[in-house]
Protein backbone atom coordinates (compact mmCIF):
# COMPACT_ATOMS: atom_id res chain seq x y z
CA UNK A 1 0.00 0.00 0.00
CA UNK A 2 1.94 3.19 -1.15
CA UNK A 3 1.60 6.06 1.29
CA UNK A 4 -0.67 8.61 0.02
CA UNK A 5 0.76 12.56 -0.46
CA UNK A 6 -0.06 14.77 2.02
CA UNK A 7 -2.44 17.01 0.87
CA UNK A 8 -1.86 21.06 1.74
CA UNK A 9 -4.51 23.81 1.30
CA UNK A 10 -4.85 26.55 2.33
CA UNK A 11 -6.77 28.40 4.70
CA UNK A 12 -8.89 29.95 1.71
CA UNK A 13 -10.25 26.90 1.22
CA UNK A 14 -11.22 25.86 4.46
CA UNK A 15 -15.34 26.69 4.83
CA UNK A 16 -14.74 26.90 8.89
CA UNK A 17 -11.72 29.77 8.78
CA UNK A 18 -13.63 31.83 5.96
CA UNK A 19 -16.20 32.65 8.94
CA UNK A 20 -15.43 35.82 11.14
CA UNK A 21 -13.33 35.14 13.70
CA UNK A 22 -15.43 34.37 17.17
CA UNK A 23 -15.30 36.34 20.51
CA UNK A 24 -12.97 35.35 23.01
CA UNK A 25 -15.29 32.96 25.31
CA UNK A 26 -15.69 31.03 22.02
CA UNK A 27 -12.39 30.58 21.07
CA UNK A 28 -11.64 27.23 19.69
CA UNK A 29 -9.05 26.49 22.66
CA UNK A 30 -12.23 27.41 25.26
CA UNK A 31 -13.66 24.29 26.64
CA UNK A 32 -17.05 25.47 28.03
CA UNK A 33 -17.31 22.49 30.67
CA UNK A 34 -14.34 22.93 32.17
CA UNK A 35 -14.45 25.67 34.87
CA UNK A 36 -12.28 26.38 37.55
CA UNK A 37 -11.81 24.50 40.63
CA UNK A 38 -14.68 26.89 42.44
CA UNK A 39 -16.97 25.48 39.68
CA UNK A 40 -16.56 22.51 41.02
CA UNK A 41 -18.03 22.79 44.61
CA UNK A 42 -21.48 21.65 45.46
CA UNK A 43 -23.05 18.86 43.48
CA UNK A 44 -22.10 16.23 45.41
CA UNK A 45 -23.05 11.76 44.78
CA UNK A 46 -25.27 10.57 47.07
CA UNK A 47 -24.19 6.87 48.52
CA UNK A 48 -27.02 4.64 49.31
CA UNK A 49 -25.90 2.98 52.51
CA UNK A 50 -28.58 0.93 52.48
CA UNK A 51 -27.02 -2.51 52.67
CA UNK A 52 -24.42 -1.28 55.56
CA UNK A 53 -27.85 -0.62 57.33
CA UNK A 54 -29.42 -3.34 57.18
CA UNK A 55 -26.10 -5.23 58.40
CA UNK A 56 -27.34 -2.71 61.86
CA UNK A 57 -30.80 -3.84 62.07
CA UNK A 58 -32.83 -1.51 59.84
CA UNK A 59 -35.85 -3.07 58.16
CA UNK A 60 -36.99 -3.87 55.13
CA UNK A 61 -38.80 -0.79 53.75
CA UNK A 62 -36.11 1.79 54.72
CA UNK A 63 -33.49 3.49 53.01
CA UNK A 64 -30.00 5.26 54.24
CA UNK A 65 -28.57 8.00 52.40
CA UNK A 66 -25.07 9.91 52.56
CA UNK A 67 -23.77 12.44 50.94
CA UNK A 68 -20.19 12.10 50.34
CA UNK A 69 -19.19 16.04 51.21
CA UNK A 70 -15.19 15.27 50.98
CA UNK A 71 -16.09 15.70 46.98
CA UNK A 72 -15.91 19.36 47.05
CA UNK A 73 -12.72 20.91 46.47
CA UNK A 74 -10.56 21.40 49.49
CA UNK A 75 -12.21 18.03 51.17
CA UNK A 76 -14.92 18.80 52.80
CA UNK A 77 -18.79 20.13 53.08
CA UNK A 78 -16.96 23.60 54.54
CA UNK A 79 -16.67 24.92 50.70
CA UNK A 80 -20.06 25.54 50.06
CA UNK A 81 -20.22 27.79 53.09
CA UNK A 82 -16.51 29.59 52.54
CA UNK A 83 -17.38 29.94 48.88
CA UNK A 84 -20.91 31.80 50.07
CA UNK A 85 -19.59 33.78 52.24
CA UNK A 86 -16.45 35.08 50.03
CA UNK A 87 -18.65 35.81 47.26
CA UNK A 88 -21.52 37.90 49.50
CA UNK A 89 -18.89 39.87 50.81
CA UNK A 90 -17.49 40.84 47.00
CA UNK A 91 -21.20 41.44 46.00
CA UNK A 92 -21.53 43.99 48.95
CA UNK A 93 -17.99 45.47 48.75
CA UNK A 94 -17.24 44.20 52.22
CA UNK A 95 -13.51 42.09 51.03
CA UNK A 96 -12.00 43.31 48.23
CA UNK A 97 -8.45 43.01 46.79
CA UNK A 98 -6.21 44.45 49.80
CA UNK A 99 -8.38 43.24 52.49
CA UNK A 100 -6.92 39.99 54.51
CA UNK A 101 -9.71 37.60 54.74
CA UNK A 102 -9.63 36.75 58.67
CA UNK A 103 -12.25 34.14 60.84
CA UNK A 104 -11.80 31.46 63.31
CA UNK A 105 -11.78 27.96 62.29
CA UNK A 106 -11.51 24.24 63.59
CA UNK A 107 -9.98 23.25 60.44
CA UNK A 108 -12.60 22.64 57.52
CA UNK A 109 -13.64 26.41 56.79
CA UNK A 110 -9.89 27.97 57.20
CA UNK A 111 -9.29 24.88 54.51
CA UNK A 112 -11.93 25.73 52.37
CA UNK A 113 -10.94 29.80 52.74
CA UNK A 114 -7.37 29.00 51.71
CA UNK A 115 -7.90 27.32 48.54
CA UNK A 116 -10.94 29.96 47.55
CA UNK A 117 -8.05 33.12 48.52
CA UNK A 118 -5.66 31.21 46.47
CA UNK A 119 -7.60 31.27 43.29
CA UNK A 120 -9.11 34.60 44.04
CA UNK A 121 -6.03 36.40 44.98
CA UNK A 122 -6.92 36.99 48.61
CA UNK A 123 -4.28 36.78 51.57
CA UNK A 124 -5.93 34.45 54.46
CA UNK A 125 -5.68 34.59 57.90
CA UNK A 126 -7.19 31.51 60.38
CA UNK A 127 -7.19 31.28 64.06
CA UNK A 128 -6.84 27.67 65.25
CA UNK A 129 -6.69 25.90 68.65
CA UNK A 130 -2.86 24.91 68.81
CA UNK A 131 -3.98 21.57 68.93
CA UNK A 132 -5.74 20.54 65.87
CA UNK A 133 -4.76 18.15 64.27
CA UNK A 134 -1.44 18.16 61.95
CA UNK A 135 -2.96 17.45 59.22
CA UNK A 136 -5.09 20.45 59.35
CA UNK A 137 -2.79 23.20 59.69
CA UNK A 138 -0.58 21.57 57.14
CA UNK A 139 -3.25 21.66 54.93
CA UNK A 140 -4.20 25.77 55.61
CA UNK A 141 -0.61 25.98 54.98
CA UNK A 142 -0.66 24.53 51.41
CA UNK A 143 -2.81 26.74 50.33
CA UNK A 144 -0.60 29.83 51.51
CA UNK A 145 -2.59 30.39 54.22
CA UNK A 146 -1.15 32.00 57.31
CA UNK A 147 -1.88 30.47 60.62
CA UNK A 148 -2.29 32.05 64.21
CA UNK A 149 -3.09 29.51 67.02
CA UNK A 150 -5.04 29.98 70.13
CA UNK A 151 -4.75 28.38 73.05
CA UNK A 152 -5.68 24.65 72.91
CA UNK A 153 -7.44 24.44 75.96
CA UNK A 154 -9.91 26.82 75.24
CA UNK A 155 -10.97 24.75 72.10
CA UNK A 156 -13.13 26.18 69.51
CA UNK A 157 -14.30 29.19 71.34
CA UNK A 158 -10.86 30.85 72.25
CA UNK A 159 -9.82 30.58 68.68
CA UNK A 160 -13.54 32.52 68.50
CA UNK A 161 -12.30 35.71 71.14
CA UNK A 162 -8.91 35.79 69.71
CA UNK A 163 -10.22 36.06 65.90
CA UNK A 164 -12.46 39.22 67.69
CA UNK A 165 -9.67 40.82 69.64
CA UNK A 166 -7.45 40.33 66.55
CA UNK A 167 -9.95 42.08 64.26
CA UNK A 168 -11.35 44.85 67.19
CA UNK A 169 -7.79 45.87 66.83
CA UNK A 170 -7.18 46.78 62.84
CA UNK A 171 -11.01 46.44 61.66
CA UNK A 172 -10.04 48.40 58.11
CA UNK A 173 -7.25 45.71 57.34
CA UNK A 174 -9.27 42.48 57.80
CA UNK A 175 -12.93 41.13 56.51
CA UNK A 176 -14.01 38.90 59.30
CA UNK A 177 -15.85 36.47 57.31
CA UNK A 178 -17.81 35.45 60.92
CA UNK A 179 -18.67 31.98 59.70
CA UNK A 180 -20.45 31.49 63.38
CA UNK A 181 -22.86 35.04 62.65
CA UNK A 182 -22.88 35.08 58.88
CA UNK A 183 -26.13 34.02 56.81
CA UNK A 184 -23.86 33.10 54.03
CA UNK A 185 -23.36 30.24 55.75
CA UNK A 186 -26.66 28.52 56.07
CA UNK A 187 -27.84 30.41 52.96
CA UNK A 188 -24.91 28.40 51.33
CA UNK A 189 -26.75 24.95 52.09
CA UNK A 190 -30.51 26.54 51.97
CA UNK A 191 -29.66 27.11 47.82
CA UNK A 192 -27.32 23.55 47.32
CA UNK A 193 -27.59 21.45 49.90
CA UNK A 194 -30.88 21.37 50.28
CA UNK A 195 -31.83 21.20 46.54
CA UNK A 196 -29.26 18.49 46.08
CA UNK A 197 -30.94 16.26 48.30
CA UNK A 198 -34.85 17.12 47.17
CA UNK A 199 -33.57 15.98 43.63
CA UNK A 200 -31.38 13.45 44.12
CA UNK A 201 -33.85 11.50 46.34
CA UNK A 202 -36.51 12.64 44.10
CA UNK A 203 -38.82 14.58 46.57
CA UNK A 204 -38.63 11.10 48.52
CA UNK A 205 -36.71 11.96 51.66
CA UNK A 206 -38.37 11.52 55.00
CA UNK A 207 -35.68 12.24 57.62
CA UNK A 208 -32.51 14.49 57.59
CA UNK A 209 -29.79 14.02 60.23
CA UNK A 210 -26.76 16.12 60.36
CA UNK A 211 -24.07 16.96 63.47
CA UNK A 212 -23.99 20.45 64.48
CA UNK A 213 -21.40 22.73 64.64
CA UNK A 214 -21.64 26.34 63.44
CA UNK A 215 -24.70 24.96 62.51
CA UNK A 216 -24.86 25.96 59.18
CA UNK A 217 -25.86 22.63 57.57
CA UNK A 218 -28.35 21.67 59.59
CA UNK A 219 -30.39 25.48 59.52
CA UNK A 220 -29.68 25.58 55.58
CA UNK A 221 -30.77 22.35 54.13
CA UNK A 222 -33.23 21.67 57.32
CA UNK A 223 -35.17 25.30 56.55
CA UNK A 224 -34.85 24.15 52.34
CA UNK A 225 -36.65 20.78 52.97
CA UNK A 226 -39.08 21.60 55.35
CA UNK A 227 -40.54 24.37 52.96
CA UNK A 228 -40.30 21.63 50.57
CA UNK A 229 -42.20 18.80 52.60
CA UNK A 230 -42.89 19.83 56.54
CA UNK A 231 -43.63 15.98 56.94
CA UNK A 232 -39.83 15.46 56.92
CA UNK A 233 -38.25 14.91 60.33
CA UNK A 234 -34.95 17.03 60.89
CA UNK A 235 -32.77 15.99 63.10
CA UNK A 236 -29.68 17.23 64.66
CA UNK A 237 -26.81 16.12 66.67
CA UNK A 238 -24.47 17.15 69.28
CA UNK A 239 -22.19 15.00 71.07
CA UNK A 240 -23.32 13.85 74.29
CA UNK A 241 -21.86 15.75 76.80
CA UNK A 242 -18.47 18.26 76.47
CA UNK A 243 -16.42 15.59 77.16
CA UNK A 244 -17.14 13.70 74.33
CA UNK A 245 -14.87 15.42 71.38
CA UNK A 246 -15.84 14.82 67.77
CA UNK A 247 -14.05 17.19 65.18
CA UNK A 248 -15.98 19.49 64.01
CA UNK A 249 -19.02 19.17 66.25
CA UNK A 250 -20.09 21.53 68.77
CA UNK A 251 -21.78 20.60 72.42
CA UNK A 252 -24.28 23.89 72.18
CA UNK A 253 -25.15 23.73 76.12
CA UNK A 254 -21.59 25.12 77.00
CA UNK A 255 -20.37 26.86 73.79
CA UNK A 256 -20.81 30.34 72.55
CA UNK A 257 -24.05 29.95 71.04
CA UNK A 258 -23.49 30.39 67.10
CA UNK A 259 -25.87 33.74 66.05
CA UNK A 260 -27.41 31.67 62.95
CA UNK A 261 -28.74 28.58 65.07
CA UNK A 262 -32.55 28.25 66.06
CA UNK A 263 -33.17 25.52 68.09
CA UNK A 264 -36.64 25.49 67.31
CA UNK A 265 -35.96 24.17 63.73
CA UNK A 266 -35.10 20.66 65.15
CA UNK A 267 -37.63 18.20 65.41
CA UNK A 268 -35.15 15.72 67.49
CA UNK A 269 -32.16 16.45 69.24
CA UNK A 270 -29.83 13.25 69.53
CA UNK A 271 -26.26 12.56 71.40
CA UNK A 272 -23.51 10.47 69.90
CA UNK A 273 -20.75 9.68 72.23
CA UNK A 274 -17.00 9.57 70.79
CA UNK A 275 -16.89 5.68 71.37
CA UNK A 276 -19.59 5.43 69.13
CA UNK A 277 -18.59 8.00 66.29
CA UNK A 278 -15.08 6.16 66.31
CA UNK A 279 -16.61 3.06 66.17
CA UNK A 280 -19.13 3.67 63.14
CA UNK A 281 -15.61 5.66 61.08
CA UNK A 282 -14.02 2.40 61.29
CA UNK A 283 -16.79 0.18 59.75
CA UNK A 284 -17.88 2.86 57.40
CA UNK A 285 -14.05 2.39 56.29
CA UNK A 286 -13.50 -1.53 56.49
CA UNK A 287 -17.49 -2.94 55.35
CA UNK A 288 -18.87 -0.09 53.14
CA UNK A 289 -15.61 1.10 51.59
CA UNK A 290 -15.91 4.79 52.88
CA UNK A 291 -12.52 6.42 54.39
CA UNK A 292 -14.61 8.98 56.18
CA UNK A 293 -14.18 11.46 59.39
CA UNK A 294 -15.14 11.51 62.73
CA UNK A 295 -18.47 13.74 61.87
CA UNK A 296 -19.20 11.62 59.16
CA UNK A 297 -18.95 8.47 61.22
CA UNK A 298 -20.93 10.38 63.90
CA UNK A 299 -23.99 11.16 61.73
CA UNK A 300 -24.19 7.59 60.53
CA UNK A 301 -24.49 6.70 63.66
CA UNK A 302 -26.86 8.77 63.80
CA UNK A 303 -28.65 8.24 61.22
CA UNK A 304 -28.79 4.49 61.59
CA UNK A 305 -30.48 4.96 65.18
CA UNK A 306 -33.32 6.87 63.60
CA UNK A 307 -33.67 4.75 60.40
CA UNK A 308 -33.66 1.61 63.15
CA UNK A 309 -36.71 2.89 64.16
CA UNK A 310 -39.07 2.93 61.30
CA UNK A 311 -40.69 0.46 59.09
CA UNK A 312 -40.71 2.47 56.18
CA UNK A 313 -39.06 6.18 54.67
CA UNK A 314 -35.97 7.60 53.47
CA UNK A 315 -32.98 8.83 55.78
CA UNK A 316 -30.56 10.87 54.63
CA UNK A 317 -27.01 12.22 56.08
CA UNK A 318 -24.03 13.94 55.11
CA UNK A 319 -19.93 12.54 55.21
CA UNK A 320 -18.54 16.18 56.26
CA UNK A 321 -15.20 15.24 54.94
CA UNK A 322 -12.67 11.89 54.65
CA UNK A 323 -10.27 10.25 56.59
CA UNK A 324 -7.04 11.72 55.72
CA UNK A 325 -6.89 14.28 58.70
CA UNK A 326 -7.60 12.00 61.04
CA UNK A 327 -5.33 9.24 60.38
CA UNK A 328 -2.70 10.83 63.41
CA UNK A 329 -5.72 10.01 65.79
CA UNK A 330 -5.27 6.05 65.32
CA UNK A 331 -8.78 5.66 64.43
CA UNK A 332 -7.81 3.44 61.02
CA UNK A 333 -4.98 1.46 63.13
CA UNK A 334 -5.79 -2.50 63.42
CA UNK A 335 -7.65 -2.73 66.05
N1 LIG B 1 -18.13 18.05 60.33
C1 LIG B 1 -16.93 18.61 60.09
C2 LIG B 1 -15.78 17.69 59.81
C3 LIG B 1 -16.78 19.98 60.15
O1 LIG B 1 -15.58 20.54 59.93
C4 LIG B 1 -17.91 20.79 60.44
C5 LIG B 1 -17.74 22.28 60.56
N2 LIG B 1 -17.31 22.69 61.85
C6 LIG B 1 -19.13 20.17 60.68
C7 LIG B 1 -19.20 18.80 60.60
C8 LIG B 1 -20.38 20.95 61.05
O2 LIG B 1 -20.85 21.74 60.01
P1 LIG B 1 -21.55 23.13 60.33
O3 LIG B 1 -20.46 24.10 60.71
O4 LIG B 1 -22.21 23.51 59.06
O5 LIG B 1 -22.50 22.93 61.45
Amino acid sequence: MSLQQPRFVTLSHVPWAAVTPKPAASMPHTLPHAGDVLSHIGNTPLLDLTAFARDLGVREGVGVYAKAEWFNPSGSIKARAALRIVEEAERTGELRPGKVLIDSSSGNTGIAYALIGAVKGYEVHLVMPANVSAERKALARAYGAKLIESDPLEGSDGAIVMVRELVASDPDHYFYANQYNNPANWLAHYETTGPEIWRQTQGKVTHFVTGLGTTGTFMGTGRYLKQRNRAIRLIALQPDDELQVIEGLKYLPTAIPPGIYDATLADRQLGVSAQETWEMTRRLARRAGLFAGLSAGASVAGAVRVARELTEGVVVTLLPDDGSKYISLGIFDPA
